[in-house]
């Protein structure tokens, strides 16, 4: 599924000098590897500021809260997505609104936003996920904002380097989070996150918000939170930065190498359509917009619980994101709804299955993927 020992070996060098560059200076906590790391990747996206911190989850929460997200207020989200999406909202104190998907991309749809905007006068902010590494439609959330006056808090833990029209995720709205969780395209070796965005005054609260609501030691204006990105893993990511266009443009062609295999093996819809009796599998749109960087590569699959066993005994790892909708997860009954609210997210979560992605797969090992698929429905 993902064999993070590849891409080790490939920079081993690199990796362990600026580990020990790190450590020769002691700097364990802020100091000149965050400081960088913090430069280098707004350069690279485009971006006024960049904040390190403790991990995604923490980005996403300090993005909201540096917004005024916090109670009475209410955020709409996709309930198709990593847990953290809803759960920063709710740590907030503010209540999270869940409008359902498109089925050719599985990201948030702005229609169904907009009408969820218009029944609900406490929204004060959308939050799209740029899932799988594609960004949602940045053009129709950009209109939303201006004319509902509100924030967009883009969830790009899984699109570092992704794009829309040339511009990079985490540009895109008021504000965004990014992950370097381990399996992430751009990963620490451990966890971390950053938050970005242009707006300097947002940017001077979300590092106080990171410092325990403090901008002079021990004098605290608000509450806030120890959120970190250490000098440890800021060498780390300063490192994989430098590799990470080659890295998603490697993702890029093992991506177009699978919906070739697939088109070759006859198993497949026209993309964006659904899986049927002739054609068991159906690939998502990739949207013309979108710089698709593939997080993962995620088909829909008939009979999928049967494929994926099918494939674990020979040998090919797969998973799922994410096989029980958000709006279904038990700690969030309170919030009142039920099955058959959002179809699109409780259908895809019963057919997607992720495929086995990473800069370093070999054409060879992708074929075995897609044959052992053919013959699991030619049985
Ligand atoms: C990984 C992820 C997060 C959370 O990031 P962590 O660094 O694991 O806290 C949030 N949202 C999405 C969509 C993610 O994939």
């Amino acid at each position: 599924m993902l064999d993070l020992r590849r891409q080790y070996e490939s920079i081993k060098d690199e990796i362990n000098a600026a580990i020990e560059r790190a450590i020769t200076s002691q700097h364990f906590v802020g100091g000149p590897e965050l400081e960088a790391f913090e430069r280098e990747s707004a350069e690279f996206l485009g971006i006024g500021h960049s904040i390190g911190c403790a991990s995604g989850t923490d980005a996403l929460w300090l993005a909201l809260q540096a917004c005024g997200v916090g109670p009475g207020a209410a955020v709409v989200t996709t309930p198709f997505s990593f847990f953290a999406s809803v759960s920063s909202i709710v740590r907030c104190g503010a209540t999270p609104v869940l409008a359902d998907i498109d089925p050719a991309t599985l990201n948030l749809d702005p229609g169904k936003v907009e009408a969820a905007l218009k029944r609900g006068r406490a929204v004060r902010a959308v939050m799209p996920v740029h899932l799988y590494g594609q960004c949602a439609d940045m053009d129709r959330f950009g209109q939303l904002a201006q004319e509902h006056n509100i924030a967009i808090v883009e969830d790009a833990a899984q699109a570092f380097g992704a794009a829309w029209k040339g511009k990079k995720a985490g540009t895109l709205g008021t504000v965004a989070g990014f992950s370097f969780y381990p399996t992430k395209n751009l990963s620490a070796c451990g966890d971390g996150g950053c938050v970005t965005t242009d707006d300097g005054d947002l940017a001077v609260h979300v590092r106080r918000l990171a410092n325990h609501g403090s901008d002079r030691r021990y004098y605290h204006r608000e509450i806030g939170w120890n959120s970190r990105l250490d000098g440890l893993q800021a060498a780390v990511l300063r490192v994989k930065l430098k590799h990470l266009d080659d890295w998603n443009q490697r993702r890029r062609m093992v991506a177009c190498r699978y919906h070739g295999l697939f088109a070759a093996a006859g198993l497949t819809q026209p993309q964006g359509e659904t899986a049927t009796g002739q054609a068991p599998i159906a690939m998502l749109a990739s949207v013309h917009d979108a710089y698709h960087t593939y997080h993962q590569f995620v088909i829909r699959a008939l009979d999928r619980e049967a494929l994926r066993r099918f494939l674990a005994e020979r040998g090919i790892g797969t998973e799922v994101y994410y096989p029980l909708p958000l709006h279904l997860q038990e700690c969030f009954a309170y919030l009142g709804y039920k099955a058959g609210d959002l179809p699109e997210s409780e259908r895809a979560a019963t057919e997607v299955v992720a495929l086995p992605m990473f800069p370093e797969l070999l054409e060879d090992e992708q074929k075995q993927v897609v044959a052992a698929i053919a013959d699991f429905y030619s049985r």
